[in-house]
């Protein structure tokens, strides 16, 4: 299993190397050409709105979304998450779309701006380590969105089918479990996955 990182910008060789530690194999995404070859996608945190003027600007931004619709599987750490929601505030700005949540840009307060939390998820039994620095507030979540983790009383980590998208940074601890649980997210999606019509 080959997994594509997004790597324009922000922390993309910690997502690499707690991708090795699981045994996947992965590659630096800067053009279409390259994602083609990833059987899934992590777009990691950094400044969103550098990301998506590159995204724009390379010709990455329509083959995500295509990739995506395709059924693989795209993993979103904070400025990724941004990314990936279908509607951004604070201010406005454009994204993929294509998970049904609203983001609040930097919308934490002082206290869990950057800081690091023990919280409670879906994925195990013990409390999970959530570092935060800047991350969004998901805001409001669609029908079709599963909360996994929730902390200060908003979803920090949610799935839509093949698409996952975490406000904190599970790549900068070593907790292995949300990387883990995007693994099989991919591979179940590379057994599904369909090229859409075009
Ligand atoms: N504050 C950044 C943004 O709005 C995200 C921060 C991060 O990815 N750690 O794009």
């Amino acid at each position: 299993m080959k997994i594509g990182i997004l790597a324009v910008q922000g922390d993309f060789e910690a997502h690499a190397a707690k991708m090795h530690s699981l045994g996947a194999e992965t590659l630096e995404v800067r053009s279409p050409a390259a994602l083609e070859e990833c059987d899934g996608l992590i777009l990691p945190g950094g400044e969103s709105t550098t990301q998506l003027q590159f995204l724009q600007e390379e010709g990455l931004y329509d083959a995500i979304r295509k990739f995506a619709k395709d059924g693989h599987a795209v993993f979103g750490t904070c400025a990724g998450a941004i990314l990936l929601a279908s509607e951004v505030k604070n201010p406005r700005q454009a994204s993929l779309g294509l998970m049904d949540m609203t983001v609040l840009r930097n919308a934490y307060g002082r206290q869990v701006a950057s800081d690091v939390f023990f919280g409670a998820s879906r994925l195990k039994s013990e409390p999970m380590e959530m570092v935060f620095i800047r991350g969004p507030v998901i805001d409001r979540t669609g029908s079709g969105l599963e909360i996994l983790a929730e902390f200060a009383g908003k979803p920090v980590l949610v799935q839509e089918g093949n698409l996952l998208a975490a406000t904190f940074h599970p790549e900068l601890t070593t907790d292995r479990t949300v990387h883990a649980h995007f693994l099989q997210m991919a591979s179940r999606a590379m057994h599904e996955a369909k090229p859409t019509e075009v």
